[in-house]
Formats: C-alpha cells, structure tokens, sequence
C-alpha cells in the first residue's frame, strides 16, 4: 500500500467503503505503523483480509541483532527480487533508521560493497518510505531497551546515491515530513557529491540535513575511490555546499571513512580541515567496515584518534562515529552480498567470514 500515495489511498479501498477509511488506513501505514494488517484494528475484517497481501511492499528476508540487541538489520526482498537494507540503531535519546534509496548503486566507490555489486534499480518512494514505517512497527512491537520507542531520526546512508534518484527521494522526503509527520531536521541526506542534486535540495522547502561523504581532499586522490568526483570534483562540491549552506541555514556535515594507508595521514587531516573550514561543515570520522570484496582495511584506533585530533587542533568539529554492527555486515551494501552468497554460492555461505 505504501506504492500508492498517501492521498490516494481511496482508490486502493474502493466506491463501498465510506471515505473516512483513507484517513485511518493512513494512519495506520504512516502514524501508528503496524507490522500486520490484522492489527489494524478498527478496520472491518472483510477490508483487513481483502488488504492483507498488499501491506508491506516487500517481505523481511533476513533479521539480525547486535550490539546488545540495540541495532538490527534487516534484508527485505521486493516481489520482483530486489534486495533492501535497512538498519535501525538505539542510542539513549535517539532511534535512528539509516534506509536505502537504490537497490545497488552505479557510482561505483571503490571501498563501499554496494558499489561493487552494481546498480540494479531505483527504489520507489513507497519503498523508501516503507522502510520507516517498518521500522516504526518493529519498534511497536518491541523497541529497543533505553532508547525512544519510534524512529527519531532517520538517515539516507544505505544503499543507493539518493541524489541520483532526486524525483523519487523528494517524494519520499515529502511523506516522511507531511504524512509521517517527522521533522525536517531529523532527516539528514547522504551524497557522495552529485553537485546538482545538492543544489536541488537547497531550493526544496524542508529544511533536511546534507551530508557528504568526501573520503579524499585532493580531486587525484578522490577520483581514484569515488570514481563520481570526475564529474563533480572538490571544488564544485565545495562551492554546492556553500549554497546549501546559505538556503538552508545548516550545517553540512563531511563523512570520512578513514581508509589505513590512503586517507589517514596528517596531511590527508590538514587538507580535510581546509575544506571542512571553506564548507563551515562539521566532520565524522568513520573507521572503515572492511567489505570481502576489497583489501582495504581501518587504521588502528591510535591513528583515528590522532587524525581526530588534528582536525580539532586545526579548529573544526569533529567527531568520531561509532561502526555499529560491524559483527552483522552493517556497512551497507553487505547483507545483500551474504545474501546473494547464499543463493549464489552456496559452499561460500557456509563458510564464516
Ligand atoms: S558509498 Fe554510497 S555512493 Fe558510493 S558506491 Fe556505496 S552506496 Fe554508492
């Protein structure tokens, strides 16, 4: 149901039903998520069986638990076969969702799983939003022990480049703060730099939160493992940002997953720092989730913590992000790739990584 606009929800109930029905079947996919339609209580039976197999457009292929249970991860499967991720984590003040907005992606970054499966398709709107309300019903029926009973916040960091899939992330972004009723700033959207698409967003009317993932300060360096910065290189992104900047009143966020070897010297730090300086953004530091696919791995903690420190002493904010769920491939993009494993390869999945 979540395919269908929220205000177009009559057409799915058809002429018998009365028109109040829309707005509590609304409520019941956005407000008060339920993970069954037969929790949709005040709906009559007849209505609840006729909409029982078009609730979720997906259905939960994996689940998996960890950091004491305060994160999960789940693998959802679309009717036509594409694989979802979706990732919720409880922190003591917040619940944050970190959502897909493509099934694989095209942009190709050379440490990111998701990128080296490839790009499948675009995900709709519903699908995007689904993933909310989802888990919004999880939570419902068992949150997390210490942390906000519904999803707080929620961040465009799973698979997918959502700027390249503006039209339907827009739509998404639109539901989520309209009918959800979530607050713009609670929203933040990732890019790994598509220049136009930052400037779209700036024009939007939602005041949402922009991060860019950056990973190198100098265009050689960047093009090497975000092949997209070719196209949009530092420069171009900086001057983006600044607009973004400037329309929304918000601080941009840079996301540096600090790769052992190629992005982790003093050098890489001072030069992170004068951009973060030219942006006015803030910068987390996200040691690598190393991915099966490539060699690449993290520094040792004594380097993050030095390069962290180097970005403070250069007078930016920066902050250490936490790698919840390295133990459940929570980096995005590799619980599809256990999956396929498993239906691919099946000698591989049984083999522990
Ligand atoms: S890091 Fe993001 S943009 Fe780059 S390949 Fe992975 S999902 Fe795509």
């Amino acid at each position: 149901m979540y395919l269908t606009a929220p205000e177009d929800l009559t057409s799915l109930l058809g002429e018998d039903e009365p028109a109040y029905r829309a707005d509590q079947l609304r409520d019941w996919l956005y407000r008060t998520p339920v993970l069954s339609v037969a929790d949709m209580t005040n709906l009559p039976a007849e209505l609840r069986r006729r909409l029982a197999d078009r609730h979720w457009p997906f259905r939960l292929e994996i689940e998996q638990t960890a950091d004491d249970r305060t994160t999960r991860k789940w693998l959802f499967r679309t009717p036509d076969g594409a694989a979802i991720e979706t990732v919720l984590m409880g922190y003591p003040k917040r619940t944050t969702v970190c959502i897909s907005s493509q099934v694989g992606c095209a942009m190709g970054c050379t440490f990111c799983a998701t990128g080296q499966y490839g790009f499948e398709r675009h995900l709709e709107a519903g699908e995007i939003v689904a993933q909310v309300a989802y888990a919004n019903a999880a939570l419902r029926r068992s949150p997390i022990a210490g942390s906000p009973d519904h999803v707080t916040n929620v961040v465009f960091m799973g698979m997918g480049e959502p700027l390249a899939n503006y039209d339907r992330v827009r739509e998404s972004l639109r539901r989520l703060i309209e009918t959800m009723g979530m607050s713009a700033r609670s929203i933040t959207v990732s890019t790994v730099g598509v220049a136009p698409g930052v400037r779209r967003l700036a024009a939007e009317p939602w005041p949402v939160n922009l991060a860019i993932s950056l990973h190198a300060a100098d265009d050689a360096s960047r093009s090497e493992i975000v092949p997209l910065n070719r196209r949009y290189p530092i420069d171009d992104l900086v001057a983006a940002a600044r607009e973004f900047f400037a329309a929304k009143g918000r601080r941009v966020s840079i996301e540096w997953t600090l790769i052992a070897g190629k992005n982790d010297s003093d050098r890489d730090a001072a030069a992170l720092a004068g951009i973060a300086g030219r942006m006015r953004a803030h910068v987390n530091v996200i040691p690598l989730n190393p991915t099966p696919l490539s060699d690449e791995r993290p520094p040792d903690p004594s380097r993050v913590a030095r390069f962290v420190r180097a970005l403070r002493s250069a007078g930016i904010t920066a902050t250490e992000r936490d790698t919840r769920g390295r133990d459940i491939d929570a980096a995005c993009g590799q619980l599809r790739l256990r999956s396929a494993r498993r239906t691919e390869l099946p000698d591989a999945a049984a083999a522990p990584r």
